[in-house]
């Protein structure tokens, strides 16, 4: 895993993602209208937005697995044609295979899964005790909690090393005691590995709690609405004044009303 010796400000400073009046339409739904964004070298930025405003299909779009009908996606100045190793996703629902183990599903994210070769398996390993899976290397999907299950999915999508990690609400399935653990250890993950990341939530407490910056989109059409950058110091913590007000900041933006 490369470490830099850079500050994250100088490394935020460069794009890295570059998405540029980007379009999509599904027949009659206009799925994303004129998006654009940045997101910088090392950054971690969450787009938070009402289900529908498009945000799975502006992820997908940065991994290259959906092509807009209009505009473009550049990673590192470089137009965005397909998947690349590049980019590792995170989804929802896990999208693990039922039938390998937590070491053959991690092992799926390598170039060459089959591989045995030391490399290999010492990247497995190193992934395996990144994610706290210690002693569950032979298990199978079915015998993990939800939690774990995600633990699999974002050590498969770090096998590579990618630059920049995306992540389709992937705590959305799991308890509330279980995501702030993951918050932390993602936090923890990111700091060493000092990717990019772009996590998509409709959690706007997720967001506060993990983003260097917010982009807030509005559905029909999916749109940005505004960015937000969250100027608190890590950890954060959900009853501190700063980041109530970020929440109902936000919150105001999307026309949501205060919680009872
Ligand atoms: P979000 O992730 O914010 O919930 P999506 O990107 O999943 O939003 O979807 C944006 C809009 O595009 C929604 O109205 C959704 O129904 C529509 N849509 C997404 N994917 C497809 C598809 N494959 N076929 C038809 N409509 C789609």
């Amino acid at each position: 895993m490369a470490l830099s010796s850079e500050s994250p400000v100088n490394r935020e400073s460069r794009e890295k993602i570059t998405v540029q009046n980007v379009s999509r339409a599904y027949d009659s739904t206009q799925a994303l209208e004129g998006v654009s964004l940045s997101v910088g070298e090392g950054e971690f930025c969450c787009i938070v937005g009402p289900s529908g405003c498009g945000k799975t299909t502006l992820l997908r779009a940065i991994a290259g697995l959906d092509d807009p009908d209009t505009g473009s996606i550049l990673v590192g100045g470089d137009p965005v044609t397909g998947p690349g190793l590049d980019r590792g996703m995170v989804f929802q629902e896990y999208a693990l295979f039922p039938w390998r183990t937590v070491r053959g599903n991690i092992r799926f994210g390598l170039d060459r899964p089959a591989c045995g070769c030391p490399d290999c398996e010492a990247r497995a390993r190193e992934l395996i005790e990144l994610v706290g899976l210690d002693g569950f290397e032979d298990a199978y999907p079915k015998e993990l909690s939800g939690g774990m299950k995600q633990r699999v999915g974002i050590a498969r999508a770090l096998t590579p090393d990618p630059e920049i990690l995306l992540m389709d609400e992937p705590f959305g399935s799991v308890d509330a005691r279980t995501r702030d653990r993951l918050h932390t250890e993602l936090l923890d993950i990111w700091a060493q590995t000092e990717q990019t990341v772009v996590f998509v939530t409709h959690d706007i407490d997720e967001a506060v709690k993990l983003a260097d910056r917010v982009v807030v989109m509005d559905a029909e059409p999916g749109m940005v609405q505004s960015t937000v950058s969250i100027d608190v110091e890590r950890p954060r913590e959900r009853t501190a004044h700063d980041f109530v007000e970020y929440v109902a900041q936000i919150r105001a933006e999307l026309g949501e009303p205060e919680p009872r």
